[in-house]
């Protein structure tokens, strides 16, 4: 089999180097001579790897000292109940600021806790994000809840909301580490690792420290970051693989030149497809607004803004049949799309731009 090209959203791609070291330290791990894998999570062992991937976080983002850095477990899904499990008790309302089918979701799931109110008008069309000047944000939220880059639909903030002092919560699930964003602006950022740092399993919370201590007396302990974040993220048995890859995961964008460097290569890798699709006289059509494109999700349709079926079957065909796979769209939006997270390289991408124009000439009238 050829070297395989994987577009997937999620899990997705990880570091070729990342493979070798995880590789040569499954069976010996740090010179103990047994695996992590059954290694005890009581361990000094597993302390040291607990405190070197908490430390890679806090140097790779700048993390302020009075935030807390947590592994937890439960996915992404498992904090669109912990965030109103945690916040929403002070005012009994949040504000929700819904981009997509991610904070869609997130926006249903905290009504079970409290009051949700609905930032922007609703809509079933993802495409942009509204003026900030046209939201309806109540300054009695106990926080305000975005999804920094919706992985469905393409949809990525450009710049950090100003909520006038409400604490900003941000799911980041399928940006996170793709730039460099400055923590203080935010009380809690999460996400799940599958994506741009790691493999499922593993949820990374920075969660600011007054913004503990206010958890429902229902929140489950093991959703609860106050009660995870005095155990160190040793509560339970962590997912202590997942956050070995995650560790390895990030050592890795730290040796490519960090943050800076990840946010110049998510520029070029996603210019490279939203050029083709610009420069097709509307074969490729691309629904976001221009403004907000993720850099790290692309869902584009192929011959008219709903999709040519046969042609968008035909082009995943051709990209199968050259090694380009998981291209298929989301089943909510349909399409193509194709995700340029961290790992997928330059030349992965050209690689894509190149099976593009080809499949451009051949089927553009
Ligand atoms: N948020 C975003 C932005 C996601 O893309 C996803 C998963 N695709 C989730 C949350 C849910 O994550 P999980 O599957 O880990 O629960």
């Amino acid at each position: 089999m050829g070297k395989i090209h994987n577009f997937g959203a999620g899990p997705a791609k990880l570091p070729e180097e990342v493979y070798d070291i995880i590789k040569d330290e499954l069976t010996n791990f740090d010179e103990t001579g047994i695996s992590l894998l059954e290694t005890s999570h009581r361990s000094p062992t597993y302390f040291k790897l607990n405190k070197e991937v908490q430390d890679v976080v806090r140097r790779l983002l700048d993390v302020p000292s009075n935030y807390k850095i947590l592994f937890l477990s439960g996915g992404g899904q498992g904090q669109f109940a912990g965030v109103p499990l945690n916040l929403i008790s002070r005012t009994g309302t949040a504000d929700y600021i819904v981009t997509g089918a991610w904070s869609a979701k997130a926006a249903k799931e905290a009504k079970k806790y409290g009051k949700v109110n609905m930032v922007l008008p609703p809509t079933d069309r993802y495409v942009d994000i509204p003026e900030q000047s046209t939201w309806n944000l109540d300054p009695n939220a106990s926080y305000v809840y975005i999804c920094t880059n919706e992985t469905i639909h393409g949809v990525e903030f450009d710049t950090i909301p100003d909520t006038k002092g409400v604490p900003l919560v941000a799911d980041m699930s399928s940006n996170f580490m793709s730039k460099k964003v400055d923590v203080s602006k935010f009380g809690v950022i999460y996400g799940g690792a599958q994506k741009n740092i790691g493999t499922a399993g593993v949820v990374l919370v920075i969660v600011r420290e007054d913004l503990l201590n206010q958890a429902l007396p229902i929140c489950p302990s093991i959703l609860d970051w106050t009660v995870n974040a005095k155990a160190d993220s040793i509560l339970n048995t962590p997912p202590m693989f997942a956050i070995l890859v995650m560790g390895r995961v990030l050592q890795w964008i730290e040796k490519q030149g960090g943050l800076d460097k990840m946010a110049e290569l998510a520029t070029k890798k996603s210019s490279l497809i939203y050029d083709i699709i610009e420069d097709s006289n509307g074969f490729y059509y691309a629904p976001v607004a221009k403004n907000v494109r993720s850099k790290m999700n692309i869902p584009f349709r192929i011959g008219s803004p709903t999709g040519d079926d046969a042609l968008e079957k035909e082009f995943l065909k051709g990209a199968e049949a050259l090694n380009l796979i998981q291209l298929k769209g989301h089943r909510d939006v349909g399409g193509i799309r194709a995700s340029t997270y961290n790992a997928v390289t330059l030349q992965e991408v050209q690689t894509l731009e190149n099976y593009m124009k080809d499949f451009y000439k051949k089927h553009a009238n």
